[in-house]
Parts: structure tokens; C-alpha cells; sequence
């Protein structure tokens, strides 16, 4: 046996996932795209991605979850955790005794949040102050044009919709940034110290209410402006959750539009793939579970984040109904998280180890374990499992690669793979490998969007 002939039967060999598709089914990754992108464009908080996932659901046959009721295979439920966290559930045929199939994605994106008290007027101008959520670089949210959606609660309990700045005719907002000819001082700082947080003030308008007496015009000028469109007055602000998020619309990027920018794909886009194949999961051998989570840029806490004990609570509400314990299902059942993960930047390479790293193209990545340092802070999957989800992905011709969060010491980061893992689940790291990470515009191969559909719909045990 020559060397080439040995090497092409025991050495790996990567390939750009275009080059293993055929032409149908490059087409049809760009076509599910399509509807990716419109899901992008629409549900930009947690709250609205939550919305949107409910409406997909109830379009394909998803009713809310009963707990006294009781359900056959085919079933199909879900249980929406304070419209920013939902749950979807598909019965299978087999006894929730020989566990379930769990698809977590999450569904909150960095961003910046107003502050509870926000609106002032300095030197004639109006801002609202604001606090980030999330892993941002600061200086990445100035001098781009910001949309303004969430909720407030007045003070008699009225919810009222805030979602302005994402159509072409909406006003916009802004952060803004010292000119370069004066920055001199300001180049000095650090990259993370350029922009600091208290520096993220919003412009939000400039004109005075007009009358010759009176002070903090422009505020007041806003406040009547909010009042006539919201009815609400400054004090309802307490009572608010306002999100600030890039008004950018979802586009393609690159002349052969093989790649597609937006914000947000952090985790949306594994969120709707798996979503997708919850949708269209039909009479699954084991119970599916999809669950769209919040809160996971913050660390997971909170009862809308995956620390909390809402999913354990709704396994033990579907193991009642055949005289089991929530740790009877859970013990047995098994958990892809799907989280994005860096993709390889040729521009900076330095944190990356090449031969360990996920690449734009190369289809959705496996990550055995993330975390930092010396594996702290992750829950790292058994070589058992892997097997199990590799031979999994191969028999349905899903396109994948392994990869880590970039250099063993260079950083590092986590999922909501641990908290699932601490049921005593059996978990591992998916996801889609993203180009500029955490920034208001992030980029994904479309293929590899695709083969995390595909990659669900294999978990699920369907076919494509
Ligand atoms: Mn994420
Ligand atoms: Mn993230």
C-alpha cells in the first residue's frame, strides 16, 4: 500500500462542507436560510424570540401544556415560562422511563438594557442611561443605529409593546463617540477600557417642548412624546424592561452569498434549527424536548434561566403522568446544548489552536467540553456519548466538525451544557461556529446553519 493510499485511509481529513453537498442540497441549506433570517429579523429580544417560537409551535400542532391533563405519543405541548423561556414537547412512543431527547438553545442576546430610572437632559440633548447585558466590547455598540424594544408595566398593570426603530420609517437611536481629532487622551485607554460603561448614554432626541419658561425642555419634550404614543409618564419607566439592540437588518454577506450577517445569531441561530425539527417532529421513538432558554448571557440564573428548576419541573410533571419521578426520566435521558461556538478568524489567529478549532463551513461543531483554564467550569462529555451522538450524526449524513473555544489558556467560556448536565443528563456542546461573536453584527456559514437542523432533526430521530 503506497503512503497516499494508507494516509487516505487513516489520517482525518476536514473538507469544506460545499464540497461533500450536492447542488439540491445546497439548495435547500440556502432555502431553510431563508426562513432563518426572517425569524432573525423579527424576534430580536428573548421576549419576542419566545413569542415567535410559540406561534411556529401552535402553527404545527402545539397546544399548552396541561398538567392535569394527560397525553399519548404524537402529543405535542408546550409550556411558555414568563414569555421569555418556552418549552416545546413532542410524546413519543416509548415510556419517559427510558428517558427523554433535550434540544436547549437559548434565546437572549448581549445587548444594552436601559436603566429603571433612564431619561435625562444634559447640554440641551436627551439620553437615556443604560446597563449592558451580556459579554459585549463596548466600543462596538457606538455609532450604529439602535432599535428600542421590550415591555412596560404601568402602573395599573396595562402591559404596553415598545418595539421602535425596525421599520425603514422608524425613528432610530445612538450611542455616540468622541471625534477622533479630539481623542487623543481617549486612544490612550485600553480597547477594554475605550468606551466605559457609564458612557453608554443613548441619544434619544434634541428639540425643547416649546415655551419660553421652564427647565429640562428636551426631556419634557420626549416624556410628552412617550406619553401621547405609550401613555405612560417617567415614573412607569421603573416598571419597564427596555432592551437596546442593533436596528441592522439581517443580510447576505459575501459576493456568493455563502454567509449571513445579523444580531443575534448568539444562540438564535440554534435556537431555530431546533426549533424547526421540534416543529416537524412526528410521532418521535423517545419524548422531545426543545427548550428555548433565557438568561444564559448572565450566567443562567434567574427563573427564566436554565440554573433555575423550570425544566425539572416540567419533567416531573409529564413523569407523573405515568407514576414516575422527574429523576426516573432524567437519569436516562440525553441533551444536545446547542450553543454557537468562535469560529476560526484567519485575521486573528493567535487565540485559536488550529487543529482543535471550528471552522466557518465545515458544519455544526461538537465541543466535548468547554469552560477555561484546566477544563473549570464545564461539564465534559463522556467518550460514550460522543460515540453515540458521532454515530448518530454520520448515519444521517449531518456534516460536523469538533472544535474547543480557541487556545487551552486564551479565555474560555460555558453553556448551559453544566446546569442540564447536573440533572444527571447526559450533554454535550453543538452549535454553529460564528465570526464576530457577542458583536451587534455577527456572522454563519448558511450550510452550517442547515446542518444544525439537520443535526436536531438526528436527534429527534427523523429523517430529513
Ligand atoms: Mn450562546
Ligand atoms: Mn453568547
Amino acid at each position: 500500500m503506497s503512503a497516499k493510499e494508507l494516509q487516505e485511509k487513516l489520517f482525518m481529513k476536514p473538507k469544506n462542507a460545499c464540497l461533500r453537498m450536492t447542488d439540491d442540497e445546497i439548495k435547500k441549506a440556502d432555502e431553510f436560510c431563508e426562513n432563518y433570517k426572517a425569524y432573525l429579523n423579527e424576534g430580536k429580544t428573548e421576549r419576542e424570540a419566545c413569542a415567535l417560537a410559540i406561534e411556529i409551535a401552535e402553527k404545527n400542532g402545539f397546544v399548552p401544556f396541561d398538567k392535569k391533563a394527560s397525553y399519548k405519543a404524537g402529543d405535542k405541548v408546550y409550556y411558555n415560562n414568563r414569555d421569555k423561556a418556552v418549552i416545546l414537547c413532542v410524546f413519543g412512543k416509548k415510556s419517559l422511563a427510558e428517558g427523554v431527547k433535550i434540544a436547549a438553545a437559548h434565546i437572549d442576546s448581549p445587548r444594552i438594557d436601559l436603566k429603571p430610572n433612564p431619561l435625562y437632559e444634559d447640554s440641551e440633548m436627551a439620553f437615556f442611561k443604560t446597563h449592558y447585558y451580556g459579554g459585549i466590547k463596548k466600543y462596538q455598540w457606538t455609532a450604529i443605529p439602535l432599535a428600542l424594544h421590550g415591555v412596560i408595566v404601568l402602573k395599573d398593570g396595562t402591559k404596553v409593546t415598545v418595539n421602535i426603530g425596525e421599520d425603514d420609517s422608524d425613528p432610530k437611536f445612538v450611542i455616540s463617540d468622541l471625534l477622533p481629532h479630539l481623542a487623543r487622551e481617549q486612544m490612550k485607554r485600553t480597547l477594554n477600557e475605550g468606551i466605559q460603561g457609564e458612557e453608554l448614554n443613548i441619544l434619544v432626541g434634541s428639540r425643547p417642548f416649546r415655551d419660553d419658561e421652564g427647565s429640562e425642555l428636551v426631556k419634557l419634550n420626549i416624556m410628552s412624546i412617550l406619553n401621547e404614543k405609550y401613555g405612560i409618564v417617567e415614573e412607569d419607566f421603573l416598571s419597564a424592561e427596555l432592551e437596546c439592540v442593533p436596528a441592522m437588518k439581517v443580510c447576505d454577506i459575501g459576493f456568493d452569498r455563502s454567509l449571513i450577517g445579523g444580531y443575534g445569531h448568539d444562540d438564535r441561530v440554534c435556537a431555530y434549527p431546533s426549533l424547526m425539527a421540534a416543529a416537524e417532529c412526528e410521532n418521535p421513538e423517545f419524548t422531545c424536548l426543545t427548550v428555548l432558554t433565557d438568561k444564559e448571557e448572565t450566567g443562567s440564573d434567574g427563573n427564566t434561566g436554565l440554573k433555575s428548576f423550570y425544566l425539572p419541573y416540567f419533567v416531573s410533571d409529564i413523569a407523573r403522568m405515568e407514576g414516575l419521578q422527574a429523576h426516573d426520566v432524567l437519569s436516562k435521558s440525553e441533551c444536545l446544548s446547542a450553543d454557537v461556538n468562535a469560529a476560526f478568524d484567519p485575521t486573528f489567529p493567535q487565540p485559536y489552536e488550529k487543529m482543535n478549532t471550528s471552522f466557518a463551513n465545515r458544519g455544526i461543531v461538537v465541543t466535548k467540553y468547554t469552560g477555561s483554564g484546566g477544563k473549570g467550569g464545564t461539564s465534559d462529555a463522556s467518550a460514550e456519548f460522543v460515540g453515540k451522538v458521532r454515530r448518530t450524526f454520520d448515519d444521517a449524513g449531518v456534516i460536523w466538525q469538533m472544535g474547543e473555544l480557541g487556545k487551552v489558556d486564551a479565555g474560555g467560556g460555558g453553556t448551559v451544557a453544566k446546569y442540564v448536565a447536573n440533572l444527571d443528563v447526559d450533554v454535550i456542546d453543538v452549535g454553529v461556529p460564528v465570526i464576530s461573536m457577542h458583536a451587534p453584527f455577527e456572522v454563519v456559514s448558511k450550510i452550517d446553519v442547515y446542518m444544525a437542523y439537520k443535526a436536531f432533526s438526528a436527534f429527534f430521530d427523523l429523517k430529513d
